[in-house]
């Protein structure tokens, strides 16, 4: 799948602020099927957990140039073991805000959406504002 496929599948209206409640069921649904986009600075934080230069990393564990994690054939992320993620201290952004994605325009303006794979689970994981979950926001959710 295309990253730009996916990216176009999710509906960048919320704000930092945009409230809404969550809960983890720890299905790993968040690691399967994922382009997970890594900056330089994650891969140099994933470098280090591992305990392997930047280049090793790069050449093991990404594909697109060193710009998305490698995944297994079955999709699922490549550091996705039998005990949830191999990485967890140091995973990348894109992992510790979903289930939002983040958009950052060309002039900078930043926004939230609903990951498309959350979307497919709405009703059982997802309420907007409803006041009936956990109280959450872009911003509280993880720190950006
Ligand atoms: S880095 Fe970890 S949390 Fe992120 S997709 Fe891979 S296994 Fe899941």
């Amino acid at each position: 799948m295309a990253y730009g496929d996916l990216v176009s599948r999710v509906n960048f209206d919320m704000g930092r602020n945009s409230p809404f409640s969550y809960a983890c069921h720890a299905c790993n649904r968040c690691c399967r099927n994922k382009a997970i986009r890594v900056s330089p600075y994650e891969i140099l934080r994933l470098a280090r957990y591992l305990g392997i230069s930047t280049t090793q990393f790069i050449e093991n564990h990404t594909e697109a140039g060193g710009t998305v994690l490698q995944t297994k054939e079955n999709g699922d992320c490549g550091f996705l073991g039998e005990r949830g993620c191999s990485v967890h201290p140091d995973r990348p952004l894109a992992c510790r805000i979903y289930p939002l994605a983040r958009w950052v325009s060309p002039d900078g303006e930043e926004s939230f959406g609903l990951s498309d794979a959350a979307s497919q689970h709405r009703r059982a994981l997802w309420y907007f504002g409803d006041g009936a979950g956990l109280s959450r926001s872009p911003a509280t959710w993880a720190i950006l």
